[in-house]
């Protein structure tokens, strides 16, 4: 924390302007946005030049946090560091495996999505620096904060009315505050307190990914207060591998609704492609990175060095995999995983690809209208941690020890990659 977010410095690159433009983490992705591709690729290299440099550095501290939690592993008696960080959230080593060979089963889609980037940037070659860039315009759309509620009102209408006089309260009830302010904070999230209705923050400035912003912390919310309501306090606090569920939920239903909603096409494929870049950021990145973890924590286990070079290695060819043919293998992507900080926190990111999963799975059964599914739902959100999560998915007839979620979330993308695919013709 304290080398990437104190000490560590990046190159300026030049600007369209021939000015100086400073790369530094907050500007890093809204450069990697930029439409100048020379600009996209300096950034690119400006920021992995520095993580070369300090390579054998980070690969000590990681190596080390890495046998301490093989270390603890051991002490405890297990067999293994990750079926110890996932015993303390009460989850099975097979949800993690099932992961990993249902995402690996379906890298094709992934392989395909980045040909049709490739095709529409127009490049002879696709670049890790390609990867960001917007597909689509957004157009001028601007949503005032009363337009937001009405369409999430109108987009989580499947949850019934009981759910959605709740999200009436929260609007109404003074849980949310809105918009910018002199010293808040930036981005979005929602807070919890057993006893007290649960409060939103925003940032809202009335893009359309603000109104997904509002579904989604609206759905932490809504999850917190069926669960503070129902459960002593003891159990209210629901654990990290459900913690996504309900706010991806709310998410995943609004983009159907707005789908059915939207008829016209440059609308369309904007939100067609703001889907499939939540899949590729949150269901094959975090599976990405939940392979890595498990590989050096067996190399760790095994007693082998760590070294710069093994872990830049074992990236490397991870991506290779999961990116596919059309993307060129760039030698600075290797050190990627030394700009993570979750890796510091053993087995932690998979949850967002399970979460994701199940998510886009209870979605597609609400939207069914399937027998029973609300009152599971409702089951679900009021659980907080008083049964393991794996079983309180199953509430909601989601099994998470089968591979059927996961595949089924990538059945959602392919008809969302062969509807962006007819729309971009
Ligand atoms: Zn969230």
């Amino acid at each position: 924390r304290m080398f990437n977010n104190a000490d560590v410095r990046f190159p300026s690159i030049t600007g369209e302007d021939g000015r100086e433009l400073p790369v530094t983490h907050g500007t890093y992705i809204s450069l990697m946005e930029h439409p100048d591709r020379r600009i996209r690729r300096e950034a690119f290299q400006s920021l992995y030049s520095v993580y070369r440099q300090y390579s054998n550095t980070l690969a000590a501290a990681f190596g080390a946090n890495v046998k301490q939690a093989v270390f603890y592993a051991k002490a405890r008696k297990y067999t293994s560091s990750r079926e110890y960080y996932l015993s303390s959230n009460e989850v099975p080593e097979g949800v993690y495996d099932r992961l990993v060979s249902s995402v690996r089963k379906s890298l094709p889609l992934m392989h395909r999505y980045m040909s049709l980037r490739k095709r529409l940037l127009g490049v002879d070659e696709l670049h890790m620096y390609d990867v960001y860039v917007p597909l689509t315009s957004q157009g001028n759309t601007h949503y005032t904060f009363e337009e937001a509620k009405k369409i999430v009102k109108e987009g989580l209408a499947p949850l019934g009315e009981e759910y959605l006089s709740l999200l009436e309260t929260g609007f109404e009830g003074r849980w949310i505050d809105v918009y910018e302010n002199e010293g808040k904070r930036s981005g979005a999230y929602s807070w919890g307190i057993y006893g007290c209705h649960p409060y939103v923050l925003l940032n809202f400035h009335g893009t359309l990914n603000d109104v997904f912003t509002l579904a989604h912390e609206m759905g932490h919310a809504i999850h917190t207060w069926y669960s503070n309501e129902n459960q002593p306090y003891v159990y209210a606090g629901y654990k990290i591998f459900v913690a996504e569920v309900a706010s991806t939920c709310n998410e995943a239903l609004l983009i159907r609704y707005l789908l059915k909603q939207c008829k016209e096409k440059k609308e369309r494929a904007y939100l067609l492609n703001h889907f499939l870049e939540s899949f590729r950021a949150t269901l094959f990145r975090q599976t990405m990175f939940a392979e890595f973890e498990k590989t050096v924590h067996e190399l760790g286990a095994a007693g082998e060095s760590l070294t710069s070079e093994k872990l830049c290695g074992i990236y490397q060819k991870l991506n290779e995999d999961y990116f596919g043919p059309d993307m060129v293998s760039d030698s600075e992507i290797g050190y990627e995983w030394e700009r993570i900080p979750h890796f510091y926190t053993p087995f932690y990111v998979y949850q967002y690809a399970t979460g994701f999963s199940a998510a886009v799975a209870i979605s597609r059964r609400i939207m069914e209208g399937e027998p029973g599914i609300l009152e599971g739902y409702k089951r679900f959100l009021s659980g907080g941690c008083s049964m393991e999560p794996v079983e309180l998915l199953k509430l909601c007839g989601v099994d998470m020890s089968e591979s059927r979620p996961v595949d089924q979330a990538m059945e959602f993308f392919e008809e969302l990659l062969d509807e962006f695919e007819v729309c971009m013709k």
